[in-house]
């Protein structure tokens, strides 16, 4: 029997329209919406809505629940990891971080991942499914809802940058972006969301023309092609010509800054050469890069850089006059990489 369909899954007009197909006020659409996006999971807690609808939503509908298979809080307290059981028994997992100014939460778009990055944990199975816009937000929800229980601040920015391409599920991603934004819902405001892409190039020109105003990181990671096929497979299809292209384009359009994430190698791309390359790419771009010292994963065999080559790395691009930060590496000892808790899981499932 196909699986009723999920309610959290669904814009406004959307409702709307089944209500009308229900025949019931469309306003009542907005009641349910408010209801959905507040983290409600059952019909009969809505208590707006009249008792002859909850039966009719009951009979029809389901609101994705994320079961929390695994909580695991950093030291310190403000780093927490979330391990999730989805309807169909796939596992994903997300990650909050809390800052001075709030906190943000670093979650999927896949289960799985089809770009093949040789330094990322979550790639090992490849692309299990595409994620929902529910399955995203119901992430945000359930994190939510932790925090609170936990006295925390709630969540009031997002990073798609968990496992997962978010543009290679390009229209679930941006029907989530635009349900967190509704002001009827959480109202995170584009300014506080921030994408993650391996640099999917068309898929960039794309989501700069959709004029969201969203935040860009793009994982460059190389200044040159051949080391960048080295460690990722998507630099096969996409020079490192064409992604800084489509980066400019991007600034051009938006006005947000963007970012290169540039995880540092050991003896891959963390020389000096590499530093002064990368700086004769960016001349002249007011972007930012951020430099991530490597989180090794136990069974791919790339290696974090010395603690003398980050330093003299960072130096160079600051010698240049590019701006550049260190990536703070938060709860690092809970496998805060993407896709580590989630594999040591499953390890420690099988015995
Ligand atoms: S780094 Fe990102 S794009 Fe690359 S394999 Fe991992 S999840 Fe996929």
């Amino acid at each position: 029997m196909a699986e009723k369909p999920d309610l959290l899954d669904m814009t406004l007009e959307e409702l709307e329209r089944i209500f009308v197909s229900l025949d019931e006020k469309p306003f009542r659409a907005r009641q349910l919406f408010k209801w959905l996006h507040k983290g409600t999971t059952s019909f009969e807690q809505m208590t707006d809505l009249p008792a002859t609808l909850i039966e009719k939503l009951n009979s029809g509908y389901r609101i994705e629940r994320l079961v929390t298979l695994e909580r695991l809080a950093s030291s310190d307290k403000r780093t927490v990891k979330y391990l999730y059981l989805l309807s169909d028994n796939n596992i994903i997992e997300c990650v909050s971080m809390q800052y001075p100014y709030g906190t943000t939460l670093c979650l999927s778009t896949q289960v799985g991942c089809r770009m093949g990055c040789s330094f990322c944990a979550s790639t090992t199975g490849g692309l299990v499914r595409n994620l929902t816009a529910g399955e995203m937000l119901a992430q945000v929800l359930a994190a939510d809802d932790d925090l609170a229980e936990h006295n925390k601040p709630s969540i009031n920015g997002l990073v798609l940058m968990g496992c997962g391409e978010p543009l290679d599920n390009y229209d679930n991603v941006l029907k989530f972006i635009k349900l967190v934004h509704n002001p009827l819902g959480l109202n995170i405001g584009y300014r506080n969301i921030t994408l993650s892409t391996c640099g999917l190039v068309p898929k960039m020109y794309t989501l700069a023309d959709e004029g969201l105003n969203i935040n860009l990181a793009v994982s460059l990671h190389a200044p040159y092609d051949s080391i960048r096929r080295e460690i990722m497979k998507i630099a096969h299809a996409y020079s490192v010509a064409e992604v800084i292209s489509a980066a400019r384009y991007y600034f051009d359009k938006t006005g947000r800054r963007v970012t290169f994430e540039y995880a540092l190698i050991s003896g891959t791309n963390d020389k000096p050469e590499h530093a002064e390359e990368l700086c004769r790419l960016l001349r002249g771009f007011p972007c930012h890069v951020n430099v991530i010292p490597l989180n090794e994963v136990k069974h791919l065999s790339r290696k974090r850089s010395s603690e003398d080559r980050i330093k003299t790395f960072i130096s160079i691009l600051q010698s240049k006059g590019i701006n550049v930060t260190r990536r703070r590496e938060m709860g690092l000892d809970i496998n805060g990489a993407c896709g580590q808790l989630k594999a040591a899981y499953l390890e420690k499932e099988r015995g």
